[in-house]
């Protein structure tokens, strides 16, 4: 199975290779971009070149070689992969297996490479562990370091890999590689995606873009008719849509920032305009932080019901004088 590069990170891609033409291979690398355009692929596409035996031309992994067959069976001893369960961080306790591995040699001859996705996940105790084997990394060994949270891991960390930070996607690229997937409406997906591509073709095969509109219109009347409508209600349909609550809260971050900038006097949204003329500046800030706080909530343990209903009487009773 050959490797697969999506087009809008080959400039990134050329930059890694470039590492591997010149037989100069950073002992970390760090991988940051948004979510959902490949960053992980973009990882594991460099992995398996430093692991293959036999590269070809354009720096890709093989396929075929030993090295390879065992990388894409999960077998290669000198490829090791951290990344959290889903909902969990990364603690202490993986960290520690891997230094423990980390300081054994590489059981082949070639490159060892360690992958730690979601590496924002570190917990402090786990970032403060992982140092040492950043530091002391033992022969032959690259670290690749993918996080959509760059901010979020200690500057001690950030300060000794090799930086990817992935800014800039050519739009035009991202295009094409759409229609090739028969998605139409890719303006549309991609404004709900958040840019994204990769988010955007899922959208398109789960058929999101209606299902947003939907969405979206009963999040209106909550402003339009507040005493026409049920917010429990609302909220128990919600939870039943086939689609993750945080994406919800995804997009009313989108729609609110859409809000915003009406205030700035960007954009232009007819619906979104009557809406921004019943409230105040301040306290659509304050309301999009209660969003980005519940979405934050809703990565842990919570009621989901319950946290919806909060937020969405919060949103029906924005600028409403009480009293
Ligand atoms: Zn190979």
């Amino acid at each position: 199975m050959a490797e697969y590069i999506y087009p809008w990170l080959i400039p990134y891609w050329q930059t890694l290779t470039h590492y591997l033409r010149q037989q100069r291979i950073p002992q970390a690398v760090l991988i940051a971009g948004r979510a959902g355009i490949g960053k992980r692929q973009l990882a594991e596409c460099f992995a398996a070149s430093l692991l293959c035996e036999r590269l070809s031309g354009e720096g890709l992994a093989c396929g075929h070689c030993h090295a390879c067959v065992l990388r894409q069976a999960s077998t290669h001893p000198d490829f090791i992969v951290l990344e959290p369960e889903a909902g969990k961080g990364l603690g202490i306790d993986s960290v520690r297996g891997l230094l423990a591995k980390m300081a054994l040699k590489p059981q082949f001859e070639g490159q060892r490479v360690i992958l730690i996705d979601a590496a924002d996940k570190l917990n402090p105790a786990a970032a403060n562990a992982f140092l040492k084997g950043l530091e002391e990394p033992g022969e032959r060994t690259t670290i690749i370091l993918v996080t959509d949270k760059p901010a979020r891991l200690p500057m001690t960390i950030r300060s000794r890999c090799q930086q990817i930070q992935i800014t800039q996607l050519d739009q035009a690229q991202i295009q094409t590689w759409l229609a090739q997937h028969q998605v139409m409406q890719a303006d549309a997906l991609l404004a709900l995606a958040n840019g994204s591509p990769l988010r955007a073709l899922d959208y398109h095969e789960k058929n999101y873009l209606a299902l947003a509109g939907q969405v979206f219109d009963e999040w209106l009347s909550l402003r339009r008719d507040p005493g026409q409508v049920n917010v429990v209600k609302i909220a128990e349909n919600w939870l039943k849509h086939p689609v993750e609550p945080v994406i919800l809260l995804d997009w009313m971050c989108l729609w609110l920032v859409r809000l915003l900038k009406l205030f700035y006097g960007e954009g232009f949204d007819s619906a979104l305009q009557e809406i921004k003329s019943q409230l105040e500046l301040a306290q659509l800030c304050r309301y999009y932080q209660s969003v980005l706080e519940g979405r934050q909530l809703l990565l842990t343990q919570c009621n989901q019901q319950l946290l919806l209903e909060k937020l969405l009487i919060e949103w029906s009773q924005l600028g409403v004088k009480h009293g």
